[in-house]
């Protein structure tokens, strides 16, 4: 089943179309990578999804639903949710406080405080502590954990790599398996191109805002998809 579909979607900053003319679709229960270099326009597309962002032009469908007009905390109850790149944690609150944030619009489903404790163990004995004396990594699973616990059908993952060692990014990505098992659609934003390629069903290549190459990971040449990073042709 089709979970999400975009058709044709714009986004702007300003006069400059961050994203154009884009299609895409993520099957339920698949992992999707969206890769490109620097200013791909690859966040702007999951804030455009996560309705932080307006959509210039185009559609967005989720579950055959047309949300593209929708606000965003409708959008976290219809069950997407936005692991946003640089975390965003709120520093004063402590771990267990900032989860509970991600609950605002919670739908029912496998997550809260206890499960997500389950899936980081670190956490259980720090939910007290605040969030600014945590490690890079740390706080990138606080913000995983915060998105999880709204329950989302799709899981939107901006770089969460970004800044961090490749022993915390494997961490990172260990949990990834579980959080599918429990029925979650990810769609996932990434430089580390070797990592996307690991965990992605399917890969979309962006270059200036536009579609340059898709495909399985295993059907993709090393060289195709550098050529498309790049844009050389
Ligand atoms: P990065 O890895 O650097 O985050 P990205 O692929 O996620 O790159 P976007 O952040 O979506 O790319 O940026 C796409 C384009 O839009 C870039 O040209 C960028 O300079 C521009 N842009 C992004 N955010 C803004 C903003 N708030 N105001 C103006 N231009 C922006």
């Amino acid at each position: 089943m089709t979970l999400l579909e975009i058709s044709d979607l714009y986004a702007y900053h300003g006069q400059l179309a961050a994203i154009s003319a884009l299609d895409l679709t993520v099957e339920e229960g698949q992992t999707l990578a969206v890769i490109g270099a620097n200013g791909a326009g690859k966040s702007t597309l999951l804030r455009t999804i996560a309705g932080v962002m307006p959509a210039g032009a185009g559609s967005i469908r989720f579950d055959g639903r047309d949300i593209t007009r929708l606000p965003a905390h409708h959008r976290v109850a219809a069950g997407i949710a936005l692991v946003p790149e640089g975390r965003r944690l709120f520093p004063s609150l402590s771990v267990e406080e900032n989860l509970l944030v991600g609950g605002y619009r919670r739908r029912p489903g496998p997550w809260n405080v206890d499960r997500v404790m389950e899936l980081f163990p670190w956490m259980a004995q720090r939910r007290r502590q605040s969030a600014a004396g945590l490690s890079g990594g740390e706080q990138q699973a606080v913000a995983i954990g915060r998105a999880l616990i709204s329950n989302p059908r799709l899981l939107l993952l901006d770089e969460v790599s970004l800044g961090l060692a490749p022993v915390v990014v494997r961490r990172i990505y260990q949990v990834l398996p579980e959080i599918l098992r429990a029925g979650t659609t990810a769609l996932l934003v990434e430089q580390d191109v070797a990592q996307a390629l690991r965990v992605a069903d399917h890969v979309h290549c962006l270059l200036e805002g536009r579609t340059v190459l898709r495909g399985r990971p295993g059907e993709l040449a090393r060289e195709q998809i550098e050529r498309a990073y790049f844009g050389v042709d």
